[in-house]
């Protein structure tokens, strides 16, 4: 079992020095810092909080106000990173629905229109809807464009280079749901 104490991990001579043994070694980021009381206490939490939320490792560094130079450093717990936060994906029937659609070429606004049928019940997050679209698209297509390849190219075509040569004069890229692009030939 982790303990649950306060477990002394070092000492260090200044806040800094302190703050970036923290960071190197202990994959920690800032938290919150307690100044009202003597000691200030500086506390961080596991830099892969968001992805892994039952994970409770905290670090905390104090410094006595009479004494800065001498300064703790301590840790509760250890890093829990089994457990994957359940809330950041869609569950998995939903996700298996979405690499079927997007397959079968149905666009991010028809895949959410059969979703919302299909799981009356669940609310599907449209960021999440559009991060795993585009990883599927990926993933099956490691040679697709970027929107912002896209982007690039249009705005490098904007001038017809020779007589007949296809350029666009006007051109919106949004997402790759959301995009016109003007072709036309001089
Ligand atoms: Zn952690």
């Amino acid at each position: 079992m982790p303990s649950k104490q306060w477990t002394l991990l070092y000492t260090a001579q200044s806040y800094e020095e302190a703050k970036d043994l923290a960071k190197s070694r202990f994959n920690v980021c800032q938290n919150r810092r307690s100044d009202l009381n003597d000691p200030t206490k500086y506390s961080f939490k596991c830099s892969e909080h968001r992805k892994y939320p039952l994970c409770h490792f905290q670090i905390k560094i104090i410094v006595p106000d009479n004494n800065v130079n001498s300064i703790t450093i301590m840790s509760k717990t250890e890093h829990e990173q089994n457990e994957r936060n359940a809330t950041t994906r869609l569950p998995s029937p939903i996700r298996e629905s979405i690499s079927t659609y997007g397959k079968c070429g149905l666009s991010q606004s028809q895949i959410k229109a059969s979703l919302i049928i299909n799981y009356p019940q669940s609310p599907i997050d449209q960021v999440k809807l559009s991060n795993k679209i585009v990883y599927e698209r990926r993933r099956d297509r490691p040679e697709i464009f970027s929107v912002y390849d896209l982007r690039n190219w249009c705005s490098q075509h904007q001038e017809g280079e020779r007589l007949h040569s296809t350029f666009v004069p006007f051109y919106t890229v949004d997402d790759i749901n959301n995009l016109f692009i003007f072709f036309t030939t001089k």
